[in-house]
């Protein structure tokens, strides 16, 4: 989410996966031409570890817009709204 401005454009699904792209397109970069090498069309000083830094940033932006949605959606089955915590789901 490079601009600010289409922050709130899309659904939190596909935020979520465009940004999870976004990393996997990072880690591949790190991969191919290093930790510490840039992209030719950015600084110098921002290298494939501050973007691997920011693009995770991002997905953790998503994820909680993600959740507060799943928490708000109501369940038509138990009639009440998605339970989050996990922690009491009975084990399988
Ligand atoms: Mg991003």
């Amino acid at each position: 989410m490079s601009d600010k401005r289409f922050k709130h454009i899309g659904d939190p699904f596909d935020n979520l996966a465009e940004e999870c792209a976004e990393v996997i397109q990072v880690l591949m970069k790190i991969r191919r031409f290093g930790m510490f090498n840039h992209h030719p069309d950015k600084p110098k000083y921002y290298n494939n570890k501050m973007a691997l830094l920011d693009e995770m940033q991002d997905v953790q932006v998503r994820i909680d817009e993600v959740k507060k949605m799943l928490g708000e959606m109501h369940d038509p089955d138990s009639g009440t709204n998605v339970r989050l915590d996990q922690s009491e789901s009975p084990v399988s």
